[in-house]
């Protein structure tokens, strides 16, 4: 034992000697080590020397690695930055404001109770959005089908089911996000919505992440992306990056109905919500 002890002093000389060993029991009384905050750190004497010093730790097994969810194996690295927007204060054309809805709910009973374009005229149903009210997690598509007006509920047709299924591969459920779209009323034979009619609806959306206030953001399609970015760039420009909605990271992908027309894209996309995924944990 001395001689352990006289060649452990000397390695740690040559090391600089400057090591404080910590292990609780290693060679030692077996006594817990706890220091004088009581925090169980260990606390170096007034003259900053070590308070113990002991021969090194017999060397243990370390303890199993945490398993790593499915989505994580082979996800990519979290890319650079793209587009910043200042998300604008949002005001209805005719100058409504909607800093006085203060919950979610208000703000679809205003969807669901005032026409701000011409598609309201033709809805079965508003679709305002669903889903956690503090969901870290927002899913922005581009306006509901026919299902979903039928319903009043976004994402509730083929694509939806599509969307579940990618919201449960990367480890979370349906209601653990929300879901809402750039409008909230259905354009006739599923048209991508006008410049004027995103244009009228955009507030609401505004209004409802400004409540919602999520950790991250996923744009599903072109149209979504535009819209949220204020840009013209194509969906393969915003691939690939993490914008920022005025400080909360923005991910784009391809749309579940895209999917659904090319399924060589859901690959890419796979990629992109597991960046979005990652996002989430950081
Ligand atoms: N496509 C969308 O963009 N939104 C829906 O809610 C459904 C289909």
């Amino acid at each position: 034992m001395a001689d352990e002890w006289t060649r452990y002093l000397a390695q740690q000389m040559e090391l600089g000697g400057a090591e404080v060993i910590l292990q609780a029991g290693a060679g030692g009384s077996g006594r817990e080590q706890t220091g004088a905050d009581g925090s169980g750190r260990e606390v170096a004497g007034a003259s900053g020397a070590p308070a113990s010093v002991g021969p090194p730790a017999r060397s243990r097994p370390l303890p199993p690695a945490p398993a790593q969810p499915k989505w994580k194996r082979g996800a990519p690295p979290i890319p650079g930055p793209g587009v910043y927007i200042e998300p604008p204060t949002p005001t209805l054309l005719g100058g409504d404001g909607l800093s006085d809805l203060a919950t979610l709910d208000a703000v679809a009973e205003r969807i669901r109770t005032t026409q701000c374009c011409a598609l309201c005229a033709g809805r079965t149903n508003a679709v305002p959005g669903e889903g956690d009210p503090d969901a870290k997690l927002v899913f922005i598509g581009e306006g509901p089908g026919a299902t979903e007006d039928a319903l009043g509920r976004p994402f509730v047709g083929q694509a939806g089911k599509l969307l579940d299924e990618i919201i449960q591969a990367i480890g979370l459920r349906r209601e653990d996000v929300y879901i809402t779209n750039i409008v909230k009323c259905r354009p006739p034979q599923n048209r991508k919505p006008l410049p004027d009619e995103m244009a009228a609806c955009m507030p609401y959306l505004h209004r409802q992440l400004a409540l919602l206030r999520p950790k991250v953001i996923v744009a599903l399609g072109g149209t979504a992306a535009e819209a949220l970015l204020n840009t013209r760039k194509s969906l393969g420009e915003l691939r690939g990056k993490v914008h920022s909605y005025g400080g909360i990271p923005l991910v784009v992908t391809y749309h579940p109905a895209a999917l659904l027309r090319n399924p060589n894209w859901k690959k890419p996309t796979w990629d992109d919500v597991r960046i979005a995924r990652q996002l989430l944990d950081r």
